[in-house]
């Protein structure tokens, strides 16, 4: 049988880390797949030299993903179109702003047989105020399926090999058991559920909470009172699972990509981080981003933008309280020491 051949779409700080991980498990399981993996990388100048000839010659994103070597098989190419033409596996894990332009080049160049496996937390702008799955987007640009990995999984500790979890949403039970292959370790446990839409949007929402978290830290309003916003936040997360993707699964919160991942990010997130400092500093999101974060993205406060539009366009602000309240603290409609009154007399409270 064909040895399946793996593209990853991206190489930030989970982009670089996912490699770590995929480029050692093609040798171990190298009766099933092809032992080079090519990387589309979005090519940058670092110390006066590009990062794809950084990758190739040194094996270190050192930009990145600093102090870890990623194994030979990973090949880093600047031209996307390069990277994926021959691929059966297509990981897309860049920030989810640039998924659109990137299928866009990939359209009508990719095998019409590969399938996606998107580990972007976040949403797109879909018709009007209606927001879209990254996984929808990427099945309806490039005709192909996409199932979703999403999991409590900090890039610089998975690839400090500290023992983890991560739950992969696939429908097709033989592409799952493929795609586990590929991504379990000893120290990377995966489980496969059906419930892909819910695996998804967990992730992409509780960047929003933990944006919350870290008003709360820059507050000081101590455990307590950051317990109950990541409370209220996994019930809106729940709620909103419920009005928009009906026939999903309460069980799919229980998986590392609900409550674990909301648990990690709320304490040791880029999100938290960069909220917190929000508090503590006055300066913009943006501002702080860009000098907190060395060239990665922040997802929250655009997903808190993408969902409040949306909540706003069927009336249902009030419904969620704490994911209306972080859009209009990031926006700067309210002072992060209004977060309490809005939760104060949650749906949850009634
Ligand atoms: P990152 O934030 O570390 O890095 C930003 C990346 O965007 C860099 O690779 C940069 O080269 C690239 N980029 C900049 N401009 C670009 C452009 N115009 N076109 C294409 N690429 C461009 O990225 P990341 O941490 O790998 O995040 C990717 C996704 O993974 C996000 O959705 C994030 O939520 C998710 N995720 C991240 C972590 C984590 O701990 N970092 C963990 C799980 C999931
Ligand atoms: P941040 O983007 O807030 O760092 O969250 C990373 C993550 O998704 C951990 O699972």
């Amino acid at each position: 049988m064909a040895k399946t051949k793996i593209c990853i779409v991206g190489s930030g700080n989970w982009g670089s880390a996912i490699a770590k991980i995929v480029g050692a498990n093609v040798t171990k399981h190298s009766d099933k797949f092809e032992d080079k993996v090519t990387m589309y990388v979005y090519e940058e100048m670092v110390n006066g030299k590009k990062l794809t000839e950084i990758i190739n010659e040194q094996h270190e994103n050192v930009k990145y993903l600093p102090g870890h070597k990623l194994p030979a098989t990973i090949v880093a190419v600047p031209d996307v179109v390069e990277a994926a033409k021959d691929a059966d596996i297509l990981i897309f894990v860049v920030p989810h702003q640039f998924v659109p332009g990137l299928c866009a080049a990939m359209l009508g160049k990719i095998k019409p047989s590969a399938v996606g496996l998107s580990l972007i937390k976040g949403f797109a702008q879909g018709e009007g105020t209606k927001i879209k799955l990254i996984s929808k987007i990427v099945e309806e640009q490039l005709k192909i399926p996409c199932s979703v990995l999403m999991g409590a999984n900090l890039a610089n500790e998975v690839a400090e090999e500290h023992f983890c979890e991560t739950t992969i949403g696939c429908k097709d039970k033989i592409m799952g058991a493929i795609m586990k292959d590929c991504m379990q370790t000893p120290n990377f446990r995966v489980t496969v559920v059906e419930d892909t839409e819910a695996v998804e949007v967990c992730g992409a929402l509780k960047n929003i909470v933990a944006c919350a978290a870290g008003f709360v830290d820059g507050l000081g309003l101590g455990d307590n009172t950051k317990a109950a916003v990541i409370r209220l936040g996994l019930m809106e997360m729940v709620r909103y699972v419920d009005q928009f993707h009906g026939g999903s699964k309460i069980s799919t919160f229980f998986e590392s990509c609900g409550v674990a991942d909301l648990i990690t990010t709320c304490y040791g997130g880029r999100n938290r981080k960069v909220s917190e400092a929000f508090v503590k500093t006055g300066k913009t999101i943006k501002e702080l981003e860009n000098e907190m974060l060395n060239g990665q993205k922040l997802q929250g406060p655009a997903t808190a933008e993408e969902v409040n539009g949306m909540l706003k366009g069927c009336n249902s602000e009030d419904k969620f309280p704490l994911f209306t309240a972080v859009h209009r603290i990031c926006t700067q409609q309210l002072k992060p020491q209004d977060l309490i009154d809005q939760i104060r007399n949650h749906p949850e409270h009634a």
